[in-house]
Parts: structure tokens; sequence; C-alpha cells
């Protein structure tokens, strides 16, 4: 195998082995871009390492054989002591991470090197502030140096000599922060900074390559799902130099806006800086626009470039770029990140512009994207009490109460709180306190800082560069303009999408996109949201390729009407123990405590007419729709009152010695009914199986409602379900008592009802057995609530609350089972009881009612294995409609 790349070898196709961003290195240096030249060490020399411990044997020789052709190249040498060759090392994994080590610049400086390099460059200031930079980040990301210490140093030299930016020490005051620096590294890292140019270039290899195991990278991977075994490859790259003066700088850059998808110039420059300078957001940038005044001839090349990036990778491209005196370099782009509503407004702009088509369309924007869109804003008309406006970052509204690091926000969300993390800037050290946070505000900073990308890629609101804030961390507390101060623990309310700052709790609207698909706001007219233009394209394009069906999860007429607003085709389910509570739980409890048939009989007698009623509002709401029942499902215990409650009762009443006889008798029943394990206990078809009449009367509930429908010109469809079925007997049984109760009430009616009758495939057992028992079965529903609890002997109701944060903390799964559908387990159950059930029914339905059907990742699983839909609630189906249209295109 091949270790390392040169640049002209690669090509954008080759992440996994390349990295993203040396991908798009050779990707650009193939285009003709101007790329300093370099060379990439794969993903694959960085996994032996991981495994093993060391690199893989050939890598130290195809490095120096890759090194000598650049030099060749250059005509200088790596740390030549009189015209040094300088490289950068930096990090690239497939996906941007943050949490990686990111960059060592400037590597092959030295104090020989260094003396070279004020020669070559002219300029002694430019290399001892080289020198110093060096020492810092490879102090810090390679030697474990706390960066602090250095931050510190170098805030002393400024005071001492009274400036106030880096750019006014001067060579003198640099060459003494070097001594100083080195003497830190000394210090802190028990050694000398290595001299070697090749030593300090092994060295950050070697570093990069151990980021990727740490704390912070395995935190992020594990909320982005990454899988840990990627590894990260390693990128060096000839250095040029943002640094050399006036002529020079650094800056970011965005094919369109991340934030809108607008097309024009959007990015930030920094005059006479080296590249992190931008991204740490220290120094504040000027917008990119002003380049064109600055440097007329890079700013035009600028604009070109970004074109050819646009039409090459037909997407939003971000770009980092240098000029160094007046000559451009490319160092970086990818297809870049954008909120959610730019993702949909980009995709149909670029479909517009015929650079992309429709199917394509789709794989540019993502149901969580879309669910993030449904979230409510914050209400225009509310009384509201601005107190700063900072950089629409990332977009949602977020009302919690102010924190001011990281450890807390974490401390007190864990307790249940909403939290908005306020930092002057973020760094990776803040990152589980802004998962943990609902919004991030930060006083300084641009679109680009470390804040406003990391929170964008989560997906969570934030404001940063709010510069009239005056955040002081230490005193845990926040002075806004006029002087009040916001103390940790004050609720305030941030506006992702507009930058506000809001003092206190605003309340919030729904979102655009929810009236639209309510049918209060509609696309095509002239004053349409352009987003909710874009979101009705999508969609049209996402229901044309979907070969999957969606379906609601609803029990009442007002779910399933907003059901069928947002697209649902039909309900998947409807669980009827719904329609048992309220004032008819004492029915049921009647039905319950019943001594003789006859008291039974007259319970179910009067729950007839009730189950009929609220059936007749489905149909009619669902009319010409599939409609699934479930019949009863849950213990019958849950009906009863609380076993403590009633004791309570019992013991007064004795104690006082009033009548207490009813309540006694429910005393007993509660006992008698009392499960250890209800969840594994009498509930579902065995209900239906012990309690005579029960199944019978809800079934005739049914068919009349049906029949009632019919005889008003209605389309009623329904199908009847069976849960928590374990063997075709069970099913069976219950299935020669509906069929007699139908064919009665068709007799009664004159009329043929066409009812289906399926089962809920939730246990093992029928998963194992689905052959057999679809021959009782017209249709199968795949119950992954109670399957996953099954197959993995998870309870349900406990184990989220109880041990999954450590089971996710340890990456025993990236995501919680109950959440996205375990593909090798539950889901190999699913695939294989499809087939076997299909094998004995070739037309048998095939629907999925558990959680998962609403999940982006197990609708694409549903689709390959060939269910016929989904069913998730009302909220989730346009979520599921356009996962399942990306899961077909
Ligand atoms: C299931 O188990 O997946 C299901 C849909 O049923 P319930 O959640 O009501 O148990
Ligand atoms: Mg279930």
């Amino acid at each position: 195998v091949k270790f390392v790349y040169d640049f002209t070898e690669g090509n954008k196709d080759l992440k996994d082995l390349l990295g993203g961003k040396g991908a798009n290195l050779a990707e650009m240096t193939n285009l003709g871009l101007p790329v300093p030249p370099g060379f990439t060490i794969t993903t694959e020399a960085c996994k032996v390492y991981l495994d093993s411990g060391e690199e893989p044997a050939a890598l130290r020789d195809e490095v120096s054989a890759h090194l000598a052709a650049l030099e060749g190249r250059m005509g200088k040498k790596l740390g030549q002591a009189d015209n040094p060759l300088l490289v950068s090392v930096r990090s690239g994994a497939k996906f941007s991470m943050p949490g990686m080590m990111d960059t060592v610049l400037n590597i092959g400086l030295s104090d020989k090197s260094v003396q070279g390099l004020a020669k070559q460059a002219g300029d002694e200031r430019f290399a001892w502030d080289s020198y110093r930079r060096l020492i810092q980040m490879f102090g810090k990301t390679v030697l474990g140096v706390d960066g602090d210490l250095f931050e510190d140093a170098l805030e002393a030299a400024k005071k001492a000599k009274k400036v106030a930016v880096d750019t006014e020490l001067e060579a003198a005051d640099l060459k003494k922060l070097v001594a100083k620096f080195k003497k830190i590294v000394k210090t802190e890292a028990g050694r000398d900074f290595p001299q070697d140019p090749r030593e300090q270039m092994d060295l950050a290899i070697k570093a990069v390559f151990d980021s990727w195991n740490g704390d912070r990278a395995k935190l992020y991977r594990r909320q982005e799902r990454i899988p840990h075994d990627l590894g990260t490859a390693v990128n060096i790259c000839s250095m040029v130099f943002g640094n050399l003066g006036p002529d020079s700088g650094t800056g970011v850059a965005f094919t369109r806006d991340p934030a809108s998808g607008h097309q024009g110039v959007y990015g930030d420059y920094l005059q006479n800086a080296q590249g992190e300078d931008v991204v740490a957001g220290i120094r504040n940038t000027v917008p990119l626009s002003e380049l064109e005044r600055i440097d007329k001839k890079s700013y035009d090349r600028l604009m070109q470039i970004m074109e050819t990036l646009e039409n090459h990778y037909k997407d939003l491209c971000d770009i980092e770029f240098t000029i160094e005196r007046g000559q451009l370099w490319m160092l970086q782009t990818r297809v870049g990140k954008r909120t959610a509503g730019a993702a949909f407004r980009i995709a149909t702009q670029l479909v517009d512009q015929g650079l992309i088509d429709e199917a394509e369309a789709l794989q540019r924007v993502t149901g969580a994207q879309l669910a993030q869109l449904m979230f409510p804003r914050f209400d225009e008309k509310a009384k509201v009490e601005q107190v700063g406006r900072g950089i629409a970052a990332s977009p949602g509204a977020a009302v919690g109460k102010a924190v001011f690091d990281s450890y807390t926000a974490v401390k007190w969300s864990r307790s249940g709180e909403k939290v908005i993390l306020v930092r002057r800037e973020t760094n990776p050290d803040d990152l589980d306190g802004m998962i943990a946070a609902e919004g991030i505000l930060t006083s300084r900073g641009g679109k680009t800082s470390h804040a406003a990308v990391v929170a964008r890629g989560m997906g969570k609101t934030c404001v940063c560069g709010a510069e009239e804030l005056e955040v002081d961390t230490k005193r845990r507390r926040m002075t806004v303009p006029g002087g009040h101060v916001v103390e940790e623990g004050d609720l305030i309310s941030i506006d992702g999408s507009s930058g506000k700052v809001y003092l206190g709790e605003v309340p919030v609207v729904p979102s655009p996109v929810v009236e639209y698909f309510e049918g209060r706001m509609h696309a095509g007219a002239d004053d349409a949201d352009e987003l909710v233009e874009a979101v009705h394209r999508i969609m049209a394009f996402a229901d044309r390729k979907r070969r999957l069906r969606v379906r609601a999860n609803a029990d009442n007429a007002e779910d399933a009407l907003r059901a069928r607003r947002f697209g649902a085709q039909g309900i998947g389910l409807c669980r009827t123990e719904h329609m048992f509570l309220g004032d008819r739980r004492e029915l049921v409890e009647r039905l319950i405590l019943a001594d003789t048939e006859t008291e039974r009989e007259e319970a179910l007698k009067e729950l007839l007419p009730l189950q009929k009623s609220d059936f007749v509002e489905l149909f009619e709401a669902m009319d010409g729709l599939p409609v699934t029942i479930r019949l009863l499902d849950p213990p019958l215990h849950e009906f009863l009152p609380d076993v403590t409650e009633l004791s309570v009762r019992v013991a007064l009443a004795e104690a006082r010695q009033e009548p207490h006889e009813n309540e006694l008798r429910l005393l007993q029943a509660v006992h008698r009914l009392h499960e250890q394990n209800p969840m594994l206990g009498l509930r579902g078809v065995r209900l239906g199986l012990v309690i005579p009449g029960l199944f019978a009367m809800q079934v005739r509930a049914i068919a009349e409602a049906a029949a009632e429908r019919k005889g008003a010109k209605g389309d009623p469809r329904a199908e009847i379900m069976i849960p928590l079925v374990g063997t075709v007997q069970e099913l069976e049984i219950v299935r020669e008592e509906a069929d007699q109760v139908i064919a009665e009430v068709q007799a009664a009616a004159g009329t043929e009802l066409k009812l289906a009758i399926g089962t809920m495939i939730e246990l093992p057992r029928a998963a194992l057995t689905a052959g057999q028992i679809a021959e009782a079965a017209e249709f199968f529903s795949f119950g992954t609530n109670d399957l996953t609890q099954t197959v993995w002997g998870f309870s349900r109701d406990d184990v989220e609350a109880s041990f999954f944060t450590s089971y996710l903390e340890k990456g025993i799964f990236g995501v919680s089972p109950f959440e996205t559908i375990d593909k090798d387990g539950v889901g190999k159950l699913v695939r294989d009881a499809a087939k076997a059930g299909r094998a004995t029914r070739p037309d048998l339905k095939l629907g999925v009612c558990g959680e998962h059907g609403g999940d982006p990742e197990s609708v694409h699983f549903f689709h390959e294995v060939g269910l016929d839909y989904v069913s998730c609630s009302p909220f989730r189906i346009p979520v599921a409609r356009l996962e399942a249209g990306r899961a077909a295109s």
C-alpha cells in the first residue's frame, strides 16, 4: 500500500483515504488553482498507528521521498538555515471535526533558520513572529503545554510595551518572547523545543494521529454519529504567509450566504495575519467585500475562483485563502456547512440554475434540517427588551438561564434547567457545554468563529459577536448597554435568525414551515415566504420519488386531520387504550371488577357505543384512507387506581367505620392484577383471550362504525390489528371470533365491509415465526418499541433515564436503539420476518408503527427492507415523507 499522496495525485472522491481537506486540496490542485504544493498522509497510515501504536514501517521512507520531491520543487530544504522551506501540518478527517488537533504552522523554523527566514523575507519582525507562533502551537498541540501560559506571556509582553495588539510588538520584543516560550516548553514539557526540523514534522504528524482519540474528538463523533474507526489524514503543505505586511492577509469566504443561501460576497478578511487568527475570532476582521478596495487584483481572482469552485462542486463551498505579498493562495475548500433554511433554498436554487436534478436536490437536505425548520420562533408581536444584537450564526429561538461556563451548563441542564451558554468566545473546551445548552451567545467572533461553526453543525441556536455585551466569565455575569447586569441564572432569550438578544423569556410562535403544512400559508403566492417556497418544492420532489407510504399514529379525529394536512396517507396505529381513559375509566373499572357474566356484559354494552362513535369520527377524518385500529394493549391495572392511595382510602374508611365495600373490592382487584413485570404480563392479545367479550366488543364497534360510514356514503377502510402476538394460535383464536362478529354486523347492515385483520410483530417469537403468523394475518405492523425492548431486554420505560447515558458515553451505541433502529439486531428480525411473511402470503401488507417510523435513519432502513409504509406521530410526517423520498433517490 501507498501511505502518502502528493496533492497532484488525489481527487475529491478520495475522502475516505485522504480526508476531506486532503481530497479537496488535491481537487483544487488538479483544477489548476493556486494551491501551495504539498502531500497527504492517508487515513490508512493513521489506522495502522492507532491499531498497533506504531507508524507503519514504510511511512518514514515515503514521507522522506515526498518531502525530497517537495524540496526539489521549491528549491529549498525543510528548515535550511539560510533559506528554509517551512510547512504546515494539518489534520483532515473524512468529516471536519472540531476537537481534533487542527494545525501547526511554520514547521521548519529553528534558532538557525529563523535568521535565514528573516533575511529571505527581508523582515526580521515577521520571522520572529513566525517562530514564536510555531513554539506556541507546537507546545500546545504537540507537547501538551497549557496554551494559556503562552497567551499570558504574550499579554505580559504587550503590557510591558504598552501596546494593544500583537502587530505592534517589534522584532526585539518577539525575540524575547521566543526565549520565554522556549522556557515554558522546557519546564512544562520537560524537554527542549526540538531544533531538528524533521523531528518537528514527525512529532506533529504523530500528534495529529493521537488527537483522533482525544476526548473532545470522541465526544464530537458520538454526537455526530461519526464512526470511531475512520482515522484522520495528515496534510503537509508548504507555507505561504499572510503576515508579511499590509499587502498580505488571510481570510475565509463562502460562495453563498450560509444563512440564507443568497449568492453574493460573504466572508471575512484579516490583513497582515496568519490563518488561525480569523477562525479563532481573536482580532476583528473586515467584511470580504473590503478586499476589493485593499487588493483589487487578488479580489477579482478570488471571485473567479469561487465561481469555478461552485460550478465544479455544484454546491456552496467555503474557502480559506491567504494572500502573500499580493499573490493569492487557496489553503482549503469544502462543501460548506449551512443553516437548515439555506440548505432547502440552495438545493432549489441549484436546480433552477440547472446544476443539479431533483434527486440530487433531495440529497442536499435532511429530515433533521426539516425538523429544525419546524421549531417555533419568537413572537414578533411580543413586548421585548432587546439588549444587544450580534451575528445571526445559527437559527432558532432559544430561551434559558444564562450560564458563563461549560461546567455549569452541563450541571444545570442535567438537573432539568434550560440554559444559554454565554462566553466571550468559545473554543473546543466548551463543546460539552454547547451540547448541553439550548443556545450559545458570544460577544466576540464572526460567522466563521468556533461558536458559529460548531453550533451550526449541531443545529443549535447561536448568536455570536454581540460586541456591546460585556461578558465577564470570571464573575459569571454580563453587562448590557445601559449598565444592567445579567447574573448567572437570569433568563435571557436569543434569536439565532436575527442575532437579537433579549432579557427575560420571549414567547414563541409556530414556524412558517408548520404554518405551510397546516395549510395556513401557501406556496406560489407573490409574497410567499422564500423558505416555504423551497420546502414546498423539495417536498414535491420527495413525494414523486418515494416508494414508502407514510401514515400517522393518531387516536382521535383532531390528530388524524392534522396528520392528513401534513400528508399522512392513513393511520398506521390507533391505540384504543387512549379511548378508555377519562370519564370512561369508571366503565372499565366495572368491566374489570365484574363478578358475573351479566355484570361484564353490561359494562361492555355501555362501552360499545362510545367506542363506535370514536371510530366513526376517525373514519370520517380519514375517509378513503386506511385506518389501522389496534385492540386494547396495556395491562388492566393501568386503568385502576394507585394501590397506595387506595389502601389509605380503605384504612381511613375502616378507622372511621364508614362503609367501604367498593373500595375493598377494588383493592382486592388491584392486588389480584398486580404484576411484577407488567410489560411482560397480561396485556395485548393475552388480555383479549382471558377477558371474554372484550375484543369482540371492540371488533363490533369497528364493524358497526364502518357500516355506519358506508351508510353515509363514506369510504371507511378499517384494519383490525392484534397486539403482542407471539404465536399464530393466539391470532387464530382471536381471528375466528372477530370473523364471526364481522359476519353478524355485515348481515345486519346488509353490506360487505372488507375489514382486514392483521397483527403487530413486536415480540421476538412473532418475528421468528412470521411465516406461520402470516397464515392468519393480512398485514404485519412492526412494533419496534416493544421489539427493541424484548430483543435487547431493555425496559423501555426505565433505561433511557438510568444507564443509557453511560452506554452512550462508552460508545456502546451512538444513539439509543429506541430512537434509531438497531439494524444488526432488531433490524435483522424485521428484515427476516418481512421476507418470511411474504413467502407465506405474497400480498402481505407490511408497515412499522414504533417510534422508529419517524426517525430519518430508520426510515431509510425500512425502505431498504421493502416495507410498504411507515407510521409516525403527526408532526414527524413531513420528515418521514422527505426521508422516504431521499431513500428512494
Ligand atoms: C410498539 O411496540 O412499537 C408499538 C407501536 O406499540 P406501543 O408503543 O403502543 O407498545
Ligand atoms: Mg407495543
